[in-house]
């Protein structure tokens, strides 16, 4: 009988559903060279919820430039994107006079809401030099009564995340959600927890999220063993089955590797380019929207 009250609260491991290996990369502007892990394939919008998109420039040497690389203003409404930067620098500026730099390992998490335009650039100081060059971006989707919420920013520093050190001198940072009882800094619409494993070689890390939950992997630096059996090589994606709680995740070599999780939002998707919303209507409302300037104005 103990045998089985134990069994039942046993978490069940959360199976590795396929390993993704770097899509072919693509120009977003002329400053980032991504791989768009998804929505690609099987891992659509609906799959992934509730993250929608994930764009990663793996580490990259840009040469010296005078011209800035980047993009140029655009606008977005109806979600959040995160981004992270783990090499160089990335500026930005916004149609509501917001702007800054994103710092070497922090984060911005941008929430777009009802709407606004911006440009993205390599920050001028480091685009002058060129170098190495690293970055993630994260579309984290609103539910149906959060999208046209107000814009806003989370500027988060590396020195604000939560930290779990780990038994050989590794240690996680959490962005978002939680680990180990210790919380990260940002604010969140939905369930989402984002962390960075920065790994020794050898060690091993134990996490636990509800079933049902989405959850993936992206191997930043090095490589990993999933779940003891799963290779994970550098710049691939784990993406994890929706049932069953528990992972494991063992450097192979000293590594960092993006964990996000989050609970599907489970409701109608609606994209075109920059805009997501539930419905078409939704879609041309943000267009129009759009063409009447009400997204406010941005110099290019
Ligand atoms: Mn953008």
């Amino acid at each position: 009988m103990e045998m089985t009250a134990q069994s039942k609260t046993a978490k069940q491991t959360k199976k590795v559903e396929r390993i993704v290996a770097p899509p072919p990369r693509h120009w977003v502007g002329d400053g980032f060279n991504v791989h768009g892990f998804f929505p690609h394939g099987p891992l659509t919008g609906e799959r992934m919820s509730p993250f929608f998109l994930l764009d990663y420039n793996a580490l990259t040497d840009f040469p010296p430039r005078e011209e800035p690389f980047g993009v140029g203003p655009h606008p977005h409404r109806g979600f959040e994107t995160v981004t992270i930067a783990y090499k160089g620098k990335v500026e930005h500026h916004d149609s509501r006079g917001g702007g800054g730099i994103i710092g070497e390992g922090d984060v911005q998490w941008m929430t777009a809401g009802s709407g606004l335009l911006h440009k993205e650039f390599h920050e001028q100081e480091s685009n002058r030099k060129g170098g190495p060059f690293q970055m993630v971006q994260l579309w984290v989707n609103l539910p149906a009564k959060d999208k046209m919420t107000e814009p806003k920013y989370q500027t988060i520093t590396n020195a604000e995340m939560g930290r779990v050190k780990l038994p050989l001198g590794g240690e996680v940072e959490i962005i978002a959600g939680e680990f180990g009882g210790v919380k990260g800094p940002a604010t969140t619409f939905t369930p989402v927890h984002l962390y960075n494993l920065k790994m020794k070689q050898g060690e091993t890390v134990e996490l636990a999220f509800p079933s049902g939950y989405t959850t993936a992997l992206l191997a930043v630096e090095g490589s990993a063993l999933v779940n003891s059996d799963e290779k994970l090589p550098v710049n691939s994606l784990a993406l994890f089955e929706r049932d069953g709680e528990q992972l494991r995740v063992a450097a192979l070599e000293d590594g960092i590797f993006l964990l996000m999780s989050g609970e599907p939002l489970n409701e109608p998707i609606a994209q075109y380019g920059p805009f997501l919303m539930n419905t078409q209507a939704e879609i041309a409302q943000a267009i129009d929207d759009y063409r009447q300037g009400k997204f406010g104005y941005l110099e290019g």
